[in-house]
């Protein structure tokens, strides 16, 4: 075995290491694959706890998702891997987990898409839906089509996120953002919404990528709405609202409601049902 190919089996235990400890995947969930060279990858094996796995129990398979070596069998979301390689020859390094905010985000149907932290916006951008396909099956690798060439780190509709990367700790650490970003909007939400960061400051973040060295995904979408229409996305949809002068502009949903909190009206079901059926009562007298 080459020293290259050791290295690689060393970075997919030790990101699997990682995964479970911080609670990304429960049980035998999620898997990771890295490319060994332009006929084979290395991937983990299926129904075994990614943070218990050795360097051995990898498996090799070619681009069409044989089985190459290795004694174990692996991941029925191969597929899904495979797709990603085909549509980024410039990432080596694919991981799925489960991690339970940016997963809630998914159940929700809540994309990752508002610009709002300087450090997402120069990693990844916007962080969209793929649409619900059942896993293990071709409409899982479907859904992430549409959208991987333009994205380095997805959440899956009801399931989980998928992140890639030019190594097996780069694609890693992209769940980690993805994971801390969730967590981060979801105490903002909850705390009654999130400053946006305005268009002028994301088109300057996102100048600065190419001095920290990294390389930007995809440009923003000229007109967002288009983005729906396609097949294949090429641009990222980031809600940054236009400003004059101010960077960071409070989330317009946010601020209608802090403004209409003092007019509010609260009702229980059943006086809303008493006021409805009075109202009905009327319409037919
Ligand atoms: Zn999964």
């Amino acid at each position: 075995m080459s020293r290259v190919e050791e290295q690689i089996r060393a970075e997919i235990v030790e990101a699997g290491r990682r995964m479970y400890s911080r609670g990304y995947v429960a049980s035998n969930d999620g898997n990771i694959s890295c490319r060994l060279d332009g006929e084979r990858l290395l991937t983990t094996p299926r129904s075994v706890s990614k943070g218990f796995m050795t360097p051995d129990m990898m498996v090799v398979v070619d681009y069409d998702g044989t089985k190459v070596a290795g004694d174990r069998d692996a991941s029925s979301e191969l597929p899904m891997h495979l797709e990603i390689y085909r549509n980024r020859p410039d990432v080596n390094a694919v991981v799925h987990a489960h991690p339970p905010l940016a997963t809630g985000f998914a159940v929700a149907g809540i994309p990752l898409t508002r610009a709002v932290l300087a450090e997402v916006i120069t990693t990844l951008g916007s962080i969209p839906i793929a649409e619900y396909g059942t896993p293990s099956t071709a409409e899982l690798p479907d859904a992430v089509r549409k959208y991987i060439k333009a994205h380095d780190g997805l959440l899956l509709a009801n399931h989980g996120a998928v992140t890639c990367g030019t190594s097996v700790l780069a694609a890693y650490y992209k769940m980690e953002t993805i994971e801390h970003f969730a967590k981060i909007s979801l105490v903002a939400r909850l705390l009654g919404g999130e400053n946006l960061i305005s268009r002028g400051e994301v088109e300057r973040l996102q100048g600065l990528r190419g001095s920290y060295g990294i390389a930007a995904p995809a440009p923003l979408c000229a007109d967002p709405t288009a983005a729906d229409l396609v097949d294949q996305v090429l641009c990222q949809v980031l809600e940054a609202p236009e400003s004059s002068g101010e960077r960071l502009v409070p989330d317009a949903a946010a601020a209608l409601r802090q403004a209409s909190r003092d007019g509010e009206i609260r009702l229980t079901y059943a006086e809303l049902t008493a006021l409805i059926t009075d109202a009905v009562k009327h319409l037919k007298d």
